[in-house]
């Protein structure tokens, strides 16, 4: 039976891509989505159509419960869970002494409490296996980090801290744990960077260009391949050269 992989995130951007590269690879799919029904339901539609084994689930990343309650229905559905991608994430663009509590506790519930409830209700399942693989979403700004961007280049490097402390203890199980770190990719997130600011940014990019949706997704579906097996707690910058 092909290998089952659960997206957060899955429905657009960078997570829709990854989906649709999983299926073209022949997995299986989770997809897991948060408002984008119409997207997340036409994703369905065309899943199906191309003969690839899915199912979507509406899902708050943030919630310990509720991602319980999807990751049961996930391993009813499919009877098993072989490859976990953390993608969901939020971003916020605003000076240090601007971002409010609330910013920064809704910043952390996505992007890193959100990676460590899947990882929670997943993992003992991947331990009983002694088999599974786990791709973290950070960004190239949890590596370098951001000016205007405090909390979300924090909670990007967090992730890279899960990643690699996770990789280490998981491995002796034959579980792999990576993260992606991309760089400036054309998606709904950067809209709110206006043109000629995008425009600035990606002139300092080495390869002259705006990261591709697709250019994540080959790299998250290599490291979930056979052939990326010896690679763990590794940081992949996918980023035009620019880090
Ligand atoms: P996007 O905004 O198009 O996608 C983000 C996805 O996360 C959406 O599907 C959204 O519904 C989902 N999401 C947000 N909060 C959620 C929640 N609480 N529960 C469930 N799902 C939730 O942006 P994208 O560019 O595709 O981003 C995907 C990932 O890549 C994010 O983790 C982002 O931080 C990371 N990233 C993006 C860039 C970039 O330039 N676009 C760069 C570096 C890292």
């Amino acid at each position: 039976m092909n290998d089952t992989v659960v997206i957060t995130g899955g429905s657009r951007g960078i997570g829709r891509a990854a989906v649709k590269a999983f299926a073209a690879a022949g997995y299986r799919v989770a997809v897991i989505y948060k408002n984008a029904e119409k997207q997340a339901e036409e994703l369905a539609e065309e899943l199906k159509a191309g003969g690839t084994d899915s199912e979507i689930y509406r899902c708050d990343v943030s919630s310990y419960s509720e991602t319980g309650l999807v990751c049961k229905k996930i391993l009813e559905r499919f009877g098993r869970a072989d490859i976990l991608v953390n993608n969901a994430g939020i971003s916020q663009i605003k000076l240090f002494t601007d971002i409010t509590e609330q910013d920064w506790d809704d910043m952390f519930a996505v992007n890193m409490k959100g990676t460590f409830n899947f990882c929670s209700w997943l993992i003992p399942h991947m331990i009983s296996r002694k088999s599974g693989n786990i791709i973290n979403i950070s960004s190239m700004w949890g590596v370098e980090g951001a000016s205007c961007e405090v909390h979300y280049s924090a909670s990007k490097a967090a992730v890279i801290g899960f990643t690699k402390a996770l990789a280490k203890e998981l491995g002796p199980s034959g579980i792999n744990v990576n993260c992606v770190a991309p760089g400036f990719i054309d998606t709904d997130m950067n809209k709110e960077l206006g043109g000629e600011a995008a425009k600035m940014f990606i002139d300092e990019v080495p390869l002259q260009r705006a990261g591709s949706v697709e250019d994540i997704a080959n790299v998250i579906v290599f490291l979930a391949s056979k052939g990326a097996k010896y690679i763990t707690g590794q940081v992949i910058n996918v980023n035009g050269g620019i880090v």
